[in-house]
């Protein structure tokens, strides 16, 4: 699927939204995009083609999802039917962690058994709302308490099989953070603004200006910077590059 992040100036929205047309190739199941305004988390999504989302952010105005971070989400369904309420963004039963996902969480059945029986209600099929369930607990618990990058990190290292997750958290609407696990993960860097996504094809238009992740790595964005570390937090190397090649 495509993925991209944003962080920056611009109107979060249309930078996503660029993004994702850039990217469509890779996914045509549905489409869905949240917006971080302050302390405020909006989700819109919709199954089918980037233009079905469109149409429906053109119904509810585009002027409700305001504000300069955002994630965006084409999918290419492995777990769950390509309807509505299978689209990313997935969020936590309090709906202040989003979650967009590339791959398939090979343990998912696990976790999400465990998840009900501790009383969690799945809102959907897929195996990728399992991540925004476990992010949501680990930022309310324990020693990843009240640090999103610390609980992404551990609830990365649960998880099985393939994955580029970017998770964003109403409580930190400055920040978005990206791991990954054989599945890809750029991040543009530009002034004053930091992207992130599954391909440079959906920020190269802003930056050229580009990070790859290796194995197992996890960054943070925010307006100002960029800090790559491994999924235990140690400060990690990821490879800079230069976009040097053509749309
Ligand atoms: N496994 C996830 C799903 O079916 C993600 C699929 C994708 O990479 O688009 O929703």
């Amino acid at each position: 699927c495509g993925i991209v992040g944003y962080v920056g100036h611009r109107p979060a929205l249309d930078v996503v939204l660029g993004g994702l047309r850039r990217m469509e190739y890779r996914g045509y199941d549905s489409a869905g995009i949240a917006v971080l305004d302050g302390g405020e988390l909006t989700v819109e999504r919709k199954a089918g083609r980037l233009a079905n989302l469109e149409a429906q952010l053109d119904k509810v105005g585009r002027e409700t999802m305001s504000g300069t971070a955002g994630m965006g989400h084409t999918r290419w369904a492995t777990h769950g039917a390509p309807i509505d309420r299978n689209s990313h963004p997935h969020r936590d039963t309090t709906q202040r962690v989003a979650v967009v996902h590339n791959g398939i969480i090979e343990n998912f059945a696990g976790l999400r058994a465990e998840l009900e029986a501790d009383g969690v209600e799945m809102a959907s099929d897929t195996d990728s709302e399992t991540a925004a369930h476990l992010v949501a607990r680990a930022y309310t618990d324990g020693d990843t308490k009240g640090d999103l990058a610390a609980s992404v990190a551990a609830v990365c290292r649960r998880l099985e099989g393939a994955f580029t997750l970017v998770v964003t958290h109403a409580d930190e609407p400055d920040t978005i953070v990206a791991a990954r696990r054989s599945s890809p993960l750029v991040v543009g860097v530009g002034e004053g603004e930091h992207f992130v996504a599954s391909d440079v094809a959906a920020f190269i238009e802003h930056t050229r200006e580009a990070v790859e992740l290796g194995q197992d790595q996890l960054v943070v964005i925010t307006r100002e910077g960029y800090e790559v570390t491994d999924f235990h937090g140690d400060a990690a190397q990821a490879k800079p590059f230069t976009v040097d090649w053509d749309l």
